[in-house]
C-alpha cells in the first residue's frame, strides 16, 4: 500500500501490534524512542556521509543505496509513530499546527529561495 492509500492511524495500529505482540512496552519510555529516533536519524545521515550534494542525490537514485535509505526512513517513521501511540500525540494535527507556525516564522514573501534565518 502507497501513501495514497494509508491512513497514518493505521500504520500506528501496525506498530503498536508489532510492540504488543513482543511485549516490549516496558522498553518504550518517552525517553528512549526519542532516543531511538535520533539513532535512526544518524543511520539515515550516514547514507549520505562525506557526499557532495549532487552525489548525495545520486545515492537516492542508486537501488542498493535507495534501499538503505528507505530501510532507514522506516526506522525513523516507526519510532515516531511509537512515541505518538506511547504519549497519544496525534501527528497529523501537530504537522499541521507547525507547518503553520513556520509559515508564520518563515513568510513565503520573505523566504522564497532563501534558506538563511
Ligand atoms: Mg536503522
Amino acid at each position: 500500500m502507497a501513501d495514497s492509500d494509508t491512513k497514518i492511524d493505521d500504520l500506528k495500529t501496525l506498530v503498536r501490534q508489532f510492540v504488543d505482540e513482543r511485549a516490549w512496552q516496558p522498553f518504550h519510555s518517552p525517553k528512549n524512542l526519542a532516543m531511538g529516533i535520533a539513532c535512526e536519524a544518524a543511520e539515515l545521515m550516514e547514507c549520505f556521509l562525506w557526499l557532495d550534494l549532487p552525489a548525495s542525490h545520486e545515492a537516492a537514485r542508486d537501488p542498493a543505496k535507495r534501499s538503505a535509505i528507505a530501510d532507514e526512513m522506516a526506522d525513523v517513521f516507526c519510532y515516531l509513530l511509537n512515541l505518538s501511540n506511547v504519549i497519544g500525540i496525534d501527528l497529523s494535527e501537530a504537522l499541521r499546527a507547525k507547518l503553520i507556525k513556520n509559515a508564520l516564522k518563515y513568510p513565503a514573501e520573505k523566504y522564497k529561495g532563501k534558506f538563511e534565518v
